[in-house]
């Protein structure tokens, strides 16, 4: 690896993806996580900070999104009155195709720094990965992540895509569907339990995509167990098989336990097992190429730590998050004013997470299911 600085790309004007007060969707969120990382102590050994990303322009965005779409888009993005992009989740306001375009492009700029330097790179205010072709959703506008993807194919050939937000990422699946260059692999609170309704076990893909694309939907109360369990015994050996060039992770933060929208139970230990296996296997198996984006996340403090926690393991700086390691002051007086209640004091967990309710009964029922859907097995481990 050429530079031993972790990538990580945010531009201030990123704020500016803002739907509202009272909109559950905060980039503020995200940029506290952000300044967790560029505000440690050291920060400059771990991280090269790419702050300047214009939008995204049409000729990319078509890459993934139909022109009436964008057309919609640009036309809602001038307007002050402020009409929805989608059922009632997503509303317009001035600039929105500027701002989703600027996420867009950093995404695409994350694949580069990676491809550059031949190791991870991450964006964590990317991973908006309910945006369809012709439509917003989920507080999507612009799928980033998909045209992730996408760039990383034309780069390099065979990609995979992981997601472990709470939601199905179904922009991304469908996007990549019948295609046979991408492997998708998504873990999500069951469809039947939460929005959007997709990502059943019988969704594996079709023509050349057929039995790529992976969905573990996961039962209310399911947490690490679940996680890591099912990273080991089906994600990993799919990724050996399929070999892939790049790996693009959507590493939403609303499976966390607490997140007041979904009802999963990860913990910061289930994350950090998960991140560190996936980013040894890109080491080992692609040159290092894990790109590696936000997404969900509705609870501020489990946003800002989740994501910063995910840079500095990607830094392989994990001595700095240990559980019982401080946050910096300055950045506690930060979040104490921008969200007006008591920041975290380490990063550790906070509150408790509550019991995993993910059971071994359950493994072997969603493993036998994916066996038969995918005509293949995946042996247990243990
Ligand atoms: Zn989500």
């Amino acid at each position: 690896m050429s530079d031993p600085h972790l990538p990580v790309v945010w531009d201030p004007r990123y704020g500016e993806y803002n739907f509202g007060p009272g909109h559950p969707f905060s980039m503020a969120h995200r940029e506290l996580g952000a300044d967790l990382l560029a505000e440690a102590e050291g920060a400059e050994r771990h991280f090269r900070w790419i702050r300047t990303i214009e939008p995204a322009q049409l000729s990319e965005l078509r890459r993934f999104h139909h022109e009436e779409y964008l057309q919609l888009v640009e036309g809602a993005s001038r307007l002050e009155r402020r009409i929805f992009l989608d059922g009632g989740d997503t509303p317009a306001f001035l600039g929105c195709h500027e701002a989703a375009a600027r996420i867009v492009q950093g995404s695409i700029e994350t694949v580069r720094a990676a491809i550059d330097r031949s190791g991870p790179a991450f964006h964590p205010a990317g991973g908006l990965h309910h945006a369809h072709p012709d439509r917003a959703s989920g507080f999507c506008i612009y799928n980033d992540v998909a045209l992730a993807v996408a760039a990383a194919h034309r780069a390099l050939g065979r990609v995979a895509y992981v997601d472990i937000d709470a939601h199905h990422g179904d922009g991304v699946m469908y996007g990549f569907y019948s295609s046979g260059d991408v492997l998708n692999i998504d873990f999500h609170q069951d469809g039947r339990t939460l929005f959007p309704g997709t990502g059943d076990v019988g969704e594996t893909g079709i023509s050349d995509g057929a039995g790529l694309k992976v969905n573990l939907p996961l039962p209310p109360g399911a947490g690490d167990r679940a996680l890591v369990g099912l990273f080991r015994r089906v994600a990993r050996p799919m990724l050996e098989e399929f070999r892939p060039q790049a790996i693009v992770l959507q590493h939403g933060a609303d499976g966390h336990a607490g997140d007041p929208l979904t009802e999963l139970r990860y913990t910061s230990r289930g994350y950090t097992t998960l991140l560190n296996e996936l980013l040894g296997f890109a080491e080992e198996r692609c040159a290092g190429r894990l790109i590696v984006t936000g997404g969900g996340g509705y609870h501020a403090a489990h946003v800002a730590l989740t994501l910063a926690r995910a840079g500095y393991l990607l830094a392989h700086a994990n001595e700095l998050v240990r559980p019982d390691a401080s946050l910096p002051e300055a950045w506690r007086r930060e979040f104490e004013t921008r969200e007006g209640g008591p920041a975290p004091h380490t990063w550790g967990e906070s509150p408790a997470p509550g019991t995993d309710l993910w059971s071994a009964a359950e493994e072997e029922s969603l493993v036998a299911r994916l066996e038969s859907e995918l005509g293949r097995r995946f042996p247990s481990s243990s």
